[in-house]
């Protein structure tokens, strides 16, 4: 059976302070759940900013709990001021990374090529590429969703066997409390499972939060949660979590 993934994104949030509150939160809950039927049996992973990992890396070990980042250069190292290499990131305790998540994607223009360049580099490095797609509403309103997710699908991803988990995140859903319907959700679910293979962990991500959580990851072929603003309190990440059937 797969293993559910909650992967909390803290996007640019978060401090020293912070992150030490909420990995001692965290691993309070998971003294207090162990061995004890019905505790979350998902794997839980932390995506917090590039400065953040060392602390959180300490703060966690031997917690269980996976360590990723929100992002990667494709090189392994040279004249890219401001990036960070794969390699650094494994260094660093990461075993995952998000990559082409709709933000960086806006932000700064990240194409479907330089994803997957990023996605390819990532795995090299032992790291498993979390590759993040989703349609616009505009796109959705066109009847076009699930023709342009597997589109990104095909260009952003690394080709060949490997670790991949895939993230679909409707780039209206993110952030604004709304969510597609659950039947929206099962359907593009069920296309990226024809598209992936059995192998890929799909993640639902947009809006997911503890309200919400059991019935989104009650669906077929949601393997778990890629989650922003409820993953920075650790009550939140903890009852998403909680919400694995
Ligand atoms: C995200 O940023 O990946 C995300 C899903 O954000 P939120 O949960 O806040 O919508």
């Amino acid at each position: 059976m797969t293993q559910y993934l909650i992967a909390g994104n803290w996007k640019m949030n978060g401090d020293p302070e912070m992150a030490k509150t909420f990995a001692g939160e965290l691993r309070r809950r998971l003294d207090e759940a162990g061995g004890k039927a019905g505790a979350p049996e998902p794997e839980l992973l932390i995506c917090p900013p590039f400065p953040l990992l060392p602390d959180l890396a300490a703060a966690l070990r031997g917690s269980g709990v996976s360590l990723g980042a929100q992002d990667c250069h494709f090189a392994a190292s040279g004249a890219h001021t401001g990036d960070v290499s794969p390699q650094l990131l494994a260094a660093l305790g990461c075993s995952y990374v998000i990559l082409g998540h709709s933000e960086r994607r806006a932000d700064h223009g990240e194409s479907d090529e330089l994803v997957k360049a990023k996605a390819t580099a990532a795995r090299e490095s032992g790291l498993t590429p979390i590759v993040c797609v989703g349609e616009s509403e505009g796109e959705r309103d066109a009847g076009r969703a699930i023709e342009v997710v597997l589109g990104q699908i095909g260009r952003s991803c690394p080709q060949g066997e490997g670790n991949l988990v895939v993230a679909y995140e409707p780039v209206w859903a993110i952030g604004t409390g709304r969510t597609p319907s659950m039947q929206d959700i099962a359907e593009m679910h069920a296309a990226l499972r024809r598209e992936t293979g059995a192998g890929v962990r799909l993640l639902y991500g947009g809006s997911m939060k503890p309200a919400n959580a059991a019935e989104i990851l009650a669906i077929d072929d949601v393997n778990g949660g890629l989650i922003g603003g409820a993953s920075l309190k650790a009550d939140d990440f903890w009852a998403i979590a909680e919400a694995v059937g």
